[in-house]
This record gives structure tokens, sequence and C-alpha cells, in this order.
């Protein structure tokens, strides 16, 4: 079979649901950006009007240059007894500005009845209505039949009137959406053979995981005809989750012998799975089909020693095919191969002795807690160290901190810090109050340096971010600190790991400042 897939992300919508996942608007564009950078047609980047952060997100989103996706905006039908013309949800999508819209509507019977409190007919008019009007608009649209499976067997005539309803409209795809996720791959493989019989629009499968079926379901789907699938990268959503984009692109390109992504990208879904992750802020999963750490990592001994001298007899796919490896410790970012890729990148050129020197250090890193799959700022600075660099821009003698909380008085605590530091032979003790002692530090730190680097004026620590890994080293908890620095211009990520977490935190700040001074912002 050699089919054209399309694949349809809807990790910032349905599945920022997630238990506790909360991205920020630059999360989101950072999300976005990478998805186009791996090549995904459709992005759904949320619900515009239905928090402030999704209406910023799209006034920012629609500003941005894609090279392969296309930003998508998500609402539903009209309200019973609606006008289209009145809906506010339809008018909040049509002031995201997106080219493609997609709408969500009921197509079991018993949400109709029971939940929205209306008839059948009136039903079909919602979703009627409602792509017509969008339609009018300019509007490409798709659209989602909320609980169809489940409206299929319970009223079979009813959920085609309501896919037809959309077509006649002018929707251009017809998703079939599991959204109780409680379908068999035997369900999903008749009833999409039966639907595709009756409709000329290309149709889309939007699964949810609760039978632990939302992979197998995605794919039976794509054999049985359907063109678009809509999953959400690592499978976060809420519950269970949504189908994750992760295994279903891997499966659909390296089995299936279809096309969703452009050449190459497959070699990065491991890197994409981490990163969206880390932006996430949840620990990737090391079982994750492809993409785990231990997705190639065989028990050691006799089996081991086999997959060295005959791979493809203990392993489903070549994991270096999505970008991942084998071995007991997997560094996230697999061989010397993707290393020099990375270097390239940065503009640099690794000597043949720096790349097992970079490997060895990163694993060594990686295994202490680190991650680099957004620190590319430290991940950069690690192999310019590895090569023999040394930064010529300052040298720390020492830093303190303290919080001081009055307590009784409403203010919140104070932090001070004092650093100091010899920039071209010259010693700087700067001390400076902060809301928090990582952002007293910050503020020392720039004082001490701004003497002689006017240009760190411009920078600005944007955000920090804690985890308490589970992997605990010694007596304490290891914790790692990412922080977000910008110029005003360019942002970028270090990161930092310690089983103190200011410590953990001067090593990300104090790599922030080395790539702003190595990176100015007004070098061309
Ligand atoms: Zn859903």
């Amino acid at each position: 079979m050699t089919a054209q897939v399309e694949l349809y992300d809807t990790t910032l919508r349905d599945g920022a649901q997630g238990p506790g996942l909360s991205y920020s608007v630059e999360d989101r564009l950072r999300i976005l950006h990478k998805l186009d950078q791996l090549g995904v047609p459709f992005v759904e980047g949320g619900w515009p009007g239905s928090n402030p952060r999704d209406t910023e997100f799209f006034r920012l989103a629609t500003e941005e240059a894609l090279k392969h996706a296309t930003l998508t905006a998500f609402g539903m039908t009209r309200k019973a007894g609606e006008a289209a013309t009145a809906s506010p949800v339809l008018r909040h999508l049509l002031e995201a500005g997106t080219e493609v819209v997609c709408i969500v509507g009921k197509a079991w019977d018993l949400h109709v009845t029971e939940t929205l409190r209306t008839d059948l007919d009136e039903a079909v008019a919602m979703v009627r209505d409602s792509v017509a009007f969008l339609r009018g608009e300019g509007r490409r649209v798709f659209f989602d039949a909320e609980h169809f499976f489940d409206g299929y067997r319970s009223d079979r005539s009813f959920a085609l009137r309501v896919l037809r309803a959309a077509e006649d409209a002018g929707a251009e795809r017809l998703v079939l959406c599991d959204t109780n996720g409680g379908m068999l791959p035997n369900d999903v493989a008749r009833i999409v053979g039966e639907v595709w019989a009756g409709v000329e629009t290309p149709l889309g499968i939007h699964v949810h995981n609760d039978a632990g079926c939302a992979v197998a379901n995605s794919l039976v789907a794509v054999e049985h005809g359907v063109r678009q699938v809509q999953a959400v990268v690592n499978g976060y959503g809420e519950r269970t989750g949504n189908a994750d984009l992760i295994p279903i692109a891997a499966n659909l390109t390296l089995k299936m012998g279809a096309e969703c992504l452009p050449d190459g990208s497959i070699e990065r879904l491991t890197e994409v799975a981490h990163y969206v992750a880390e932006v996430a802020n949840l620990a990737p999963d090391s079982r994750q089909p492809f993409a785990g750490r231990y997705a190639f990592t065989h028990k050691a001994g006799l089996h081991a020693s086999g997959v060295e001298r005959l791979a493809r007899a203990y392993e489903h796919v070549d994991p270096e095919a999505v970008g991942n490896r084998s071995g007991v410790v997997a560094s996230d970012l697999g061989g010397a191969a993707t290393l020099r890729m990375k270097a390239a990148e940065f503009g640099l050129e690794l000597s043949d002795g720096a790349v097992p020197r970079t490997l060895e250090e990163l694993m060594e890193r990686e295994a202490r807690g680190y991650t680099f799959e957004v620190a590319d700022a430290s991940l950069e600075l690690l192999m310019r160290r590895a090569s023999g660099w040394r930064q010529p821009f300052f040298e720390v003698d020492s830093y303190r901190v303290h919080v001081e909380e009055r307590v009784g008085d409403d203010e919140p605590p104070l932090a001070e810090a004092t650093v100091k530091v010899v920039t071209k032979g010259t010693r700087h003790i700067e001390s400076a109050e902060g809301h928090g002692p990582v952002g007293a530090l910050d503020n020392a730190l720039r004082k001490a340096l701004v003497n002689d680097y006017p240009e760190l004026e411009h920078i600005a620590l944007e955000d920090f971010r804690v985890r308490v890994l589970d992997e605990t080293h010694g007596t304490g908890a290891v914790v790692r600190v990412l922080i977000d620095t910008s110029n005003g211009r360019a942002g970028w990520t270090t990161v930092g790991v310690s089983e103190n977490i200011i410590e953990a935190s001067w090593e990300a700040l104090v790599d922030g400042y080395l790539f702003g001074l190595l990176h100015p912002r007004d070098a061309a």
C-alpha cells in the first residue's frame, strides 16, 4: 500500500487537556515551530475565545512564517436555536484569522437528546448552518463528528445525516471521532469501511486511548480509507490520552509504506517526542514505542550480544530510522551522525577527536539528569568545550544569595545576591535584589558583567522551569533547571543540574549569559 496520509496535530488543543499540562504562549509557539520543522501539514493551535491565552497565541502565531504547517483553529457549531451569524464561538473562530478551521458537532443521538436537549433535525441543522457560514466567510472547514462511533452504533442514520450535512455544506474533511476512546480495531475497521462507501469527502480519524487502542485504531482506519489522522505528540490528553503521533508516524512510514512526513523527518521523531515532553515539563516516557529511552535497549547478556551480531533478529525497526539508538545507555541525541548534524546547525565543525569526547560527555551528563533537547545553547557550549574551547569572557570567584522573610508582613520574601566576577583583569563585586533567589542572582550577575559588556543590558531572564528528577543521586533528589534567556531579538535555553537548586540555577544562568556574549544581538 502506498498512500498519502495527512497528519493533523492537536497537541496544542485536545492534547493540552491532559492533567498537569499548562502551556504558556511561548511554549505553544515553540511546539508550533517544532512541528513545522518536522513537516506536519496541519497544526491545531487551540480554541480561540475559550481563554485569553488561546486568543493571544493566535494573534502571534498567525504572523509567524511557517514552512510546512498550516495553522488551524478549533471551535464548535452554533448552539441549538441560535443563528450561525449570531454565534460568538463561530465569530471567535473567524477572528483567529486562520485559513483552515475545524469545528466539532454531535453525531450521537444520545448526546443530542440528553445533553443538548434538542431534536435530531436541529442537531443536523446546527452542523449544516455552521459549516455553510464558515465557508461563506472564505474558510476551509474540517468537521469533527463527535462520538461518531458510538453514534453510529446507536442511530446509524442520524450519524450519517450529520456527516452528509457537513459534506453538503462544503466541509473538506469528515473526521470520525472516538471521543470516549472505547472502540476496538475491528469496530473501527468495519465502520470506517461502511462510511467510506457512502461519502465523497475524504475522511479523518480522531481517537482517544481509553481502551489502549488509539494507535491501532488510527492505523486500521488508514487501511480502510481514512486520509487524515488527528493525533497528539506523546499521546497527551485527558484521561488516558489521545492517539500518539510518534508511533503513528513511524508505523505509517516504516511499516505501511504511507507518506505522511517529508523525507528525512522520521529520523527526528525521537528528538521531537523528547522536545515536546521537555516543553510540557513532563519526564519523557522511557517506554514510549520508537522514541523511548528503552525502546531499543536490550537486557544484558546473551540477548544483547545477539543484538550486536544481528540487530534485525531482535529489533522491529532500525532504531536510527526514528533517531533513536540501541544500547544500555541511550543518549537522547543518538550517535555521531546526529551530533555532527547538530553541530552544523550551530555553525560548528567538530573535529574527529571531538566527536567521541562530546558523545562521552553527553552520555555522562544525561546519566546525571541533564537534557539537551530543549537546551540547545548548553549543547552548543558543551560541544565547544569538548573541542578544547575555553570561554574568554569572565571568571566567577563566588556567588551568594539569601532570602529574607519578615514574618507577619504581607510583602513577599525578598532575595539578595552578591556576585564576585573577574572580567578583563578587573574584579567586580555586585549585589542586587530580586523577587526570588534566581532573579536576584540574575540581577547581580548582569550588574557585574555589564561594566565590560554593555550589550548585556538587553539580556533578560524570561522563564525558568524546575523539575525534581526521580533518579536519586546519593542522598538527595536531583534538580534540573531550564532557563530561557532573551536579548530581545533571539531567545535560547540552558540547563543546570545539581542536588542544590541554587547551584543548578546558577549553572544554567551563567551559560545563558555566556551564550549571549558568544552571539551578540547586533552581530550580523
Ligand atoms: Zn478528542
